[in-house]
C-alpha cells in the first residue's frame, strides 16, 4: 500500500510571518491526521525557521531546488548539505517552473537529483508535457525523456527515497486541472515505465503525485484514478483552510 503524499510548494509565496504561522497551524493540525504523509516547501531563507516551527510534528520541510554542485564558487547557489545543515528533508528536482522559465534540462535535473540523494535527502521529480506536446501526441515521449534521463544511475534501493510528480504544464497555476481519466492514464504510463526501469515490484512501491490547479473540491476524485497517489499543490497550499481541505479529504 502506498501512503497518499501530499506536499505544498510555496514557491516564492509567503514571508516570514505569514510562513511560520501556517506551517504552525498545519504542525498543530498533524496530530488528528493518520494515513498519510505531508511537506511543505517555503523559500530557502525561510527554511530554518520553518523546521524548527515543525518540529516534532507530522510536517516534513523540503526546499524547492538545489544546486548539482556540493559547493565552491557557486554565487547564489544553496547545496544539499546546506539543505540538510538546516533541517530540510526533501527537495523538489525538475519542477516546470525550473525547467521552462530557468532553462533547467533533463541532464541538469539528473545532476541535482543525485546531489539531493546523495546528502540523503528525499526526492519530488516533477514531470510533465507542455500544452502543444499533449495536442501533437507527443506526451508520452516527452514523459518517457524526463523520466528516463532524470533517474539515471539512480539504483533501486534509491529509488524508494524519490516520489514522482506527474505535473503538465498547462495544468500549473491555470485553475484547470487534468481529469481523472487524464491523470490515471499518464500516472499508469509512469508507473509502466518505472517497471521497465526497476522491475514490477520496486515500481509499485514509488508514490505518484498529481499536480496542477489541485482544489478541495477535485483532489477526492484526482485520487480515485488509477496510481494517484497524493498532489503537489501550488496555490491552494498558501492557506491553511485550503490545504488543509486538501490535506483531509485527501483519503
Ligand atoms: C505547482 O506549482 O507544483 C502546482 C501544481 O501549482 P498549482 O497547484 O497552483 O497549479
Amino acid at each position: 500500500m502506498r501512503k497518499p503524499f501530499l506536499a505544498g510548494n510555496w514557491k516564492m509565496n509567503l514571508d516570514r510571518r505569514s510562513g511560520v504561522a501556517l506551517a504552525r497551524t498545519l504542525a498543530a493540525r498533524s496530530v488528528t491526521w493518520s494515513g498519510r504523509e505531508v511537506a511543505i516547501f517555503p523559500a530557502f531563507v525561510y527554511l530554518d525557521e520553518i523546521v524548527r516551527a515543525t518540529a516534532g510534528s507530522g510536517v516534513r520541510v523540503g526546499a524547492q531546488n538545489l544546486c548539482d554542485e556540493k559547493s565552491g564558487a557557486f554565487t547564489g547557489e544553496v547545496s544539499a548539505a546546506m539543505l540538510k545543515d538546516v533541517g530540510a528533508t526533501l527537495v523538489l528536482c525538475g519542477h516546470s517552473e525550473r525547467r521552462h522559465l530557468y532553462g533547467e534540462d533533463d541532464r541538469l535535473v539528473n545532476r541535482k537529483l543525485h546531489a539531493a540523494l546523495s546528502q540523503g535527502l528525499d526526492v519530488i521529480l516533477c514531470v510533465g508535457e507542455t500544452l502543444e506536446e499533449r495536442k501533437s501526441g507527443s506526451t508520452e515521449a516527452r514523459l518517457s525523456r524526463q523520466m528516463t534521463l532524470g533517474l539515471a544511475g539512480v539504483s533501486a534501493e534509491d529509488l524508494a527515497r524519490i516520489t514522482i510528480a506527474y505535473e503538465p504544464v498547462w495544468a500549473i497555476g491555470t485553475g484547470v486541472n487534468a481529469s481523472p481519466a487524464q491523470a490515471g492514464e499518464a500516472h499508469t504510463y509512469l508507473r509502466g515505465l518505472l517497471s521497465g526501469l526497476y522491475g514490477e515490484s520496486a515500481a509499485a512501491a514509488v508514490r505518484i503525485q498529481y499536480g496542477g490547479s489541485v482544489k478541495a473540491d477535485n483532489i477526492q476524485t484526482l485520487m480515485r484514478a488509477p496510481n494517484v497517489d497524493g498532489a503537489l499543490v501550488g496555490g491552494a497550499s498558501l492557506q491553511s483552510e485550503s490545504f488543509l481541505g486538501i490535506v483531509e479529504v485527501a483519503l
